[in-house]
């Protein structure tokens, strides 16, 4: 059958795949290890289930308006403030069914034709997607791994062209978890600003950093008024499937991404509307609990993958993911058969010792492997064992 050319522009989402790859393993009673989990591996704190319960006796179950609730919109326009420094007036505001709903909208409205959109390596899945989908082209630019991935600024300077639009940011990263310093952020919206460039900053982990505290990219970088910023309850609040995200920024945009969204998804669920309310207003002590259990599994995730030999790993700032690099393991041989890239190993950690994890190239990374430690202490010990006796097997 022949669709429309933008559906050929964007491919499945790797890491979903993997996900569903873990369910099918397990159902057929395999011992599977998922280390591939893009989401917390705590329940949504109690209080806000508590909400959503109380939206739905309550007749809180209609159509709201497409940007979102007004008392959401408050609680988000307090949060920023709280947390971020940040201010913004509620009709610069939008309430999107998830961050991922956000960006996509926002590249719709900014992005077409004939655009180059400037995305780091390693990237976001679907960061590309969002751009190509649009008729514009991502334009992809190189990062320093021992730096925590902050930009090659000699190749982000070299790839600009009369035609780049925009340039997207996500600190702290999926799939490295690095956390660029101010002094990154600020070079780099000296650049955007120095080509009007629009910048996205994807700040979807703002709540899970473990060296140094968060800062919002537009308090680094207030005089820029072209900077959007996405944040999202799924990663703070463990509410994944919620599916509840904003975007603040320039009131035009705004208005434009409401328009699209009010004549596609209508508005983003009453119910998860009222419940983010409570997540973003309520007690907090959930998010310091989770980001030290966190910090914790950091530190023990990257102590057993650099205590491998031929595995480089170095502390990621934020996020929970690590990003450790194999160079030293592929073209070596396992059984007769050459380890040849890193899906090649990620498929043999799957095949012979059921562990689920990503590789690499779908991030655009040939050497590296994501693991995520959003599971327990046991499960990453336990799958640290398996992937140390993979990498013994392999000479
Ligand atoms: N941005 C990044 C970098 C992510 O990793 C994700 C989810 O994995 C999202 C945005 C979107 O999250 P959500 O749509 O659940 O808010």
């Amino acid at each position: 059958m022949k669709f429309a050319k933008r559906i050929d522009r964007i491919q499945p989402s790797a890491t979903l795949a993997m996900t569903s790859k873990a369910a099918e393993m397990r159902a057929q009673g395999i011992d599977v290890l998922n280390m591939s989990v893009g989401e917390p591996d705590f329940n949504t704190p109690e209080h806000i289930i508590e909400a959503a319960k109380f939206a739905m006796e309550n007749g809180h179950t209609r159509y709201t308006p497409g940007a979102g609730t007004t008392d959401l919109k408050k609680a988000i326009q307090n949060k920023l403030q709280r947390d971020n420094n940040l201010e913004y007036k509620l009709d610069e505001i939008i309430v999107s069914c998830g961050g991922k709903h956000s960006l996509y909208n926002a590249c719709q409205v900014l992005f077409e034709k004939n655009d180059e959109v400037i995305i780091f390596t390693p990237y976001w899945v679907s960061f590309p997607d969002f751009v190509s989908v649009t008729g514009a082209k991502p334009i992809f630019v190189n990062t320093d791994p021992d730096k925590q991935y902050e930009p090659v600024f000699e190749d982000l300077e070299s790839k600009i062209t009369k035609n780049t639009k925009g340039i997207i940011i996500n600190s702290p990263s999926n799939p490295t978890g690095g956390v660029w310093s101010d002094e990154a952020i600020k070079r780099t919206i000296e650049i955007a600003k120095s080509h009007s460039l629009w910048v996205f900053s994807d700040e979807c982990y703002e709540q899970l950093t473990y060296d140094n505290p968060f800062k919002s990219i537009f308090t680094i970088c207030s005089d820029y008024e072209r900077i959007l910023t996405f944040q999202s309850c799924s990663k703070t609040y463990a509410m994944t499937g919620w599916r509840i995200g904003y975007t603040c920024g320039d009131q035009a945009v705004i208005k434009a991404m409401s328009k699209l969204q009010g004549q596609s998804t209508s508005c983003p669920n009453s119910i998860a509307q009222f419940a983010a309310c409570e997540a973003l207003s309520g007690d907090q002590s959930f998010v310091h609990e989770m980001r030290s259990a966190f910090k914790k599994r950091r530190d023990i995730i990257v102590n057993r993958l650099n205590a491998i030999p031929g595995v480089k790993c170095d502390s990621p700032g934020g996020a929970f993911y690590v990003f450790p690099n194999f160079k030293e393991i592929i073209n070596r041989n396992l059984d007769g058969n050459i380890v040849k890239s890193a899906l090649d190993l990620c498929l043999m950690l799957l095949e012979k010792k059921s562990v689920v994890s990503v590789s690499g190239e779908s991030f655009g990374a040939e050497h590296n492997i994501r693991f995520s430690y959003a599971t327990s202490e046991s499960v990453i010990d336990d799958a640290m064992n398996r992937l140390e006796a993979l990498v013994k097997e392999i000479c």
